[in-house]
C-alpha cells in the first residue's frame, strides 16, 4: 500500500486539547484515499529531513513547554524554510503557530525567540485569554470554520501575511483586526484546537490531496542521473 509520511513536530510536548486528533483526521482521509499513514514523533534532539515527510503537524501547548522548546527548534530553521519553500504540506496550531513567527511573550513576560520564519509577533496580554468557541471565512476558498480558541498570544501578522481567515465570532489572532491563523502556500497556521480538521473536514481533505500530489511528484522526478 502506498505510504504518506507525517512527522510529528514535538509532539510529546506540544499536545493540548485534542490537537492530536488532527493526525487522525489526517489518517482517515489519507486511507479514504488509498494511503496508510506513517506517523513519527520528532521531538529534542532528533534529526530532522524535510524530503523524509508529506505533512508535518505541530500543535499548540503551554508556556512551560514552549521554554524548552525554544532551546532546541531553531536548529530546525534551515530544513522547516526549504520544506516550507518547497510547497510541504505543514499545519501548526497555537503555540506551534506562534513558533513560526519571530517571538512569544509568555502570560509572565518571558521572551520566547521562535523560528523567524514568517513575520507574524506575539505579545502577551494582562490577566486574560482569549477563549471560546470561534468562527472564521476563508475568503480565497470560501469556506467557513469552526473552532474552538484558547490563547494568551496577541498575534500580529506581517503586512503582507495572509491569515486563514477573517474573524466572525469570536477573538482570532489578537481581537482587533479580524486576522485569524496564516496561510502562506501549503502551510496553515491557526489557534483552533479542538481539534481543527475534525471540525472542518473539507480542510483535512484538502491537505491529504495536496500531500498525495506532492508526494506522487516526488516519485515521478528523476534525478539527472537517472535520465
Ligand atoms: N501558550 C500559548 C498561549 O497561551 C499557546 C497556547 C496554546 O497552544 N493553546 O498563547
Amino acid at each position: 500500500m502506498k505510504t504518506l509520511r507525517i512527522c510529528h513536530l514535538y509532539g510529546n510536548l506540544l499536545n493540548t486539547y485534542g490537537d492530536n486528533g488532527n493526525l487522525l483526521m489526517l489518517q482517515y482521509h489519507a486511507k479514504q484515499a488509498g494511503y496508510q499513514v506513517e506517523t513519527k514523533l520528532v521531538s529534542l534532539g532528533d534529526d530532522f529531513k524535510a524530503d523524509d515527510y508529506d505533512i508535518v503537524f505541530i500543535g499548540g501547548g503551554q508556556d512551560y513547554e514552549q521554554g524548552i522548546i525554544a532551546r532546541d527548534i531553531g536548529r530546525l530553521k534551515d530544513e522547516l524554510e526549504r520544506y516550507i519553500e518547497s510547497d510541504g504540506v505543514l499545519l501548526a496550531i497555537c503555540g506551534g503557530f506562534q513558533f513560526l513567527g519571530q517571538y512569544y511573550m509568555t502570560a509572565e513576560g518571558q521572551r520566547i525567540e521562535c523560528l523567524g520564519i514568517f513575520p507574524h509577533k506575539t505579545e502577551r496580554q494582562e490577566g486574560t485569554r482569549f477563549i471560546g468557541d470561534i468562527e472564521i471565512y476563508d475568503e480565497v476558498n470560501q469556506v467557513t470554520y469552526y473552532g474552538f480558541e484558547n490563547h494568551n498570544g496577541v498575534t500580529t501578522l506581517g503586512p503582507n501575511q495572509a491569515p486563514l481567515g477573517r474573524v466572525v465570532t469570536g477573538h482570532g489572532n489578537n481581537g482587533q483586526d479580524k486576522t485569524e491563523g496564516m496561510h502562506y502556500r501549503n502551510t496553515y497556521g491557526s489557534y483552533f484546537h479542538g481539534p481543527l480538521l475534525v471540525r472542518n473536514e473539507g480542510l483535512a481533505k484538502h491537505l491529504v490531496a495536496l500531500a498525495i500530489a506532492n508526494h506522487e511528484a516526488k516519485k515521478g522526478f528523476k534525478s539527472l542521473s537517472q535520465l
